[in-house]
Parts: C-alpha cells; sequence; structure tokens
C-alpha cells in the first residue's frame, strides 16, 4: 500500500517557490513590492550576474523588529491581512505572506533591518534564524544570493545574464511607472543603469518611455462611478511592432488581462494595422471588491466582479480620446 505522509516544511516551500519565483526577475518583483508596501521613500537594486548570483535592494521603509525578523522567513506570515475582509479589501501590493519564505527556500537570503525606534540593526538569514545584530542607519537590506543553488534542476532553466537582467529591467520599469513617488535606482555588476528621482506621473512616464512616445502620446483622464482610468495612449503614427511598450495596471499592480488587452485592441481595430501595437501606460483604479487579485501567486491575472462594464468603459475612454481632433488638444493644453 502507499504510505502517505506529510512534506518537510522546507520542501512544502521549495513546490511553493516554482510557482512564486520561476527567476531572478520574480525575486526582485517580490522583494520590490515588499519596499513598497514598507512605506519606501527610495529604493536601491543592486544586481549581479544578471541577478543570478546576486540580488540586493535595500530601502528606507518602516524596518522589521527583531522580534519579527525570523517570522517574514516563514510561509503563510505576513503584516499585511489578518481576515477575509481585509483580503477582500487589500490595499498593499504582498498579502500572501510566502515570498521571503519560498526565496528563503532555493536561495541563501539575508534579511537586516532596523525598525524606526530601534537601537540598532538585526539580521537573520536562511540558515540562521536567531537574530544577530547588525550595522544599518534604517529601512531594510534583503540580499539573495546563488539562485537555486539547491536545486540543480531548476538552475538549468535560467537563460543568460543578459536575458535574466533584461527580465530584471522590465520588472523595474513596470514598478517604477506606477511609484513616481518612489526614488529608484537599479545596478548591474557595479554599473548603475537607470536613476530615477521621485517626481509626478508625467516625469516618470516620459524617463520610462522616452520623449517619442511623450511626443505621440495623448494624456488619458476618465470616471464614472467608482470606475477610474488615467494614464497615456499613443496615437497611431507611434505604433511598435512588439507589445513593449504596453503597460496596464490595475488598483496599482501590473497585469496582463485577456479582457483589458481585448478593449484595447478594439479601440484601436479602426486605425491601427493589424501588426502594429499601440504602446500605452494606464492606470485602471475600482472598488478593490470588484476585483480579485488572488488569482495566481505571481498576482500577473486578476478576475474582474463586472467584466463587462470594465469593458465597456476602458473601451469607451480610449476611443474617446484618440478622437479627439489634435487641435482641440493642443489648445486645450496649457501655454
Ligand atoms: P507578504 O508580502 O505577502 O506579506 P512576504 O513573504 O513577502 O509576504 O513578506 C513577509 C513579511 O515580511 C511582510 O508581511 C512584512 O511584514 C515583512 N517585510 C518583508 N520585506 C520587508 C521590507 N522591505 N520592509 C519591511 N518589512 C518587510
Ligand atoms: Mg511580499
Amino acid at each position: 500500500m502507499p504510505v502517505i505522509r506529510k512534506l518537510p516544511e522546507v520542501l512544502i516551500n521549495q513546490i511553493a517557490a516554482g510557482e512564486v519565483v520561476e527567476r531572478p526577475a520574480s525575486v526582485l518583483k517580490e522583494l520590490l513590492e515588499n519596499s513598497i508596501d514598507a512605506g519606501s521613500q527610495s529604493i536601491e537594486v543592486q544586481l549581479t550576474q544578471g541577478g543570478i548570483k546576486q540580488l540586493r535592494i535595500s530601502d528606507d521603509g518602516c524596518g522589521i523588529d527583531k522580534d519579527q525578523l525570523a517570522l517574514a522567513l516563514e510561509r503563510h506570515a505576513t503584516s499585511k491581512i489578518s481576515s477575509l475582509e481585509d483580503l477582500e479589501a487589500v490595499g498593499t501590493m504582498g498579502f500572501r505572506g510566502e515570498a521571503l519564505a519560498a526565496i528563503a527556500s532555493v536561495a541563501r537570503t539575508r534579511i537586516t533591518s532596523r525598525a524606526r525606534d530601534a537601537s540598532h540593526a538585526w539580521r537573520v538569514s536562511e540558515r540562521e534564524r536567531e537574530p544577530m545584530p547588525a550595522a544599518l542607519n534604517g529601512g531594510t537590506v534583503v540580499e539573495v544570493e546563488d539562485l537555486y543553488y539547491n536545486t540543480p534542476a531548476r538552475r538549468k532553466f535560467l537563460k543568460s545574464d543578459a536575458t535574466e537582467y533584461g527580465h530584471c529591467d522590465d520588472v523595474f520599469r513596470r514598478i517604477a511607472l506606477a511609484k513616481p513617488e518612489v526614488g529608484l535606482q537599479i545596478s548591474h555588476n557595479g554599473r548603475v543603469n537607470m536613476r530615477l528621482a521621485a517626481g509626478d506621473a508625467e516625469r516618470r512616464t516620459r524617463e520610462i518611455l522616452g520623449d517619442d512616445f511623450m511626443a505621440q502620446a495623448r494624456p488619458l483622464l476618465a470616471e464614472s462611478g467608482l470606475l477610474r482610468l488615467s494614464g497615456y495612449v499613443s496615437l497611431p503614427a507611434y505604433a511598435r511592432s512588439n507589445r513593449d511598450a504596453q503597460y496596464f495596471y490595475v488598483n496599482g499592480r501590473f497585469v496582463r488581462d485577456k479582457l483589458i488587452q481585448h478593449a484595447l485592441r478594439e479601440a484601436y481595430a479602426d486605425i491601427l494595422h493589424g501588426s502594429r501595437h499601440p504602446a500605452f501606460v494606464l492606470f485602471l483604479d475600482l472598488d478593490p471588491a470588484g476585483v480579485d487579485v488572488n488569482v495566481h501567486p505571481a498576482k500577473t491575472e486578476v478576475r474582474f466582479r463586472e467584466g463587462r462594464a470594465i469593458h465597456q468603459f476602458v473601451f469607451h475612454a480610449v476611443t474617446r480620446t484618440l478622437a479627439t481632433p489634435v487641435q482641440a488638444a493642443v489648445s486645450a493644453a496649457p501655454p
């Protein structure tokens, strides 16, 4: 007869890591989201060898108390929700309490943190869960080294440093666009690749998508009840041969959603040839109760309660913005 056994904790975490930690970029996403949830105003990312050798994220957020540090590495441990009602109104990027546990099960992981009222910092690692005194002025530093050192089968699926860095850069841009009020910097192998000062949405969009995009984009703002859509959509002249410059966010979360993609395709259907793709940065905000973000651990999929209404709203807002004559748009702009 087959014997049923409870899996050991570390194996449970490694299995979960298969969903959450696909590559260095997924680690970066989780750590950046944690820094943002901690209320950071400035975040620095340092990557070595595409993030495979090391990812180091330092922030100036609220920090973690000494007696909470070891818990942060445990599965199903979170400071962000405590009830089903919280889950339905979740306002933070994280809430599952499994990212750090998953990361620590497949990479050497160190967290150094200093809570606001602490006299000094403390450090834990995947092996040493008892906090040790450490030096840090404030905030949190998370260091993740040698991704998949203990799971060689997964390590084989990692691509070249350049490819992995490219994915990290995508993640960095997605988060940077959504958080213009946060200063961000990313470096690779000791070289600073992007330094973004805290600013407003227009400046951040220009920094990430470039002057050419801004010159051929229309600002968009639409509101209906609790629905709000804002951002920029490109005019047909700026069309691309790929979908790289398409950024859509739901309540601050970058998503790839079939319904939304369909609404945008329809809005551009009459003005863009099928093989050309528009560029856009759009933020959809709605009552958190109207959207389920708990569809997949990576949280890039969402489920809308009123899918049809959302589709209509996005389609009409984009169509209307693109149909506004250029003259009117120019004369409406401040001198
Ligand atoms: P989640 O983000 O879903 O809560 P994580 O495993 O990513 O789960 O993090 C666990 C907990 O560790 C968080 O709920 C938070 O309290 C704490 N934490 C993680 N990173 C940071 C950080 N950079 N600053 C402050 N607290 C953090
Ligand atoms: Mg998290």
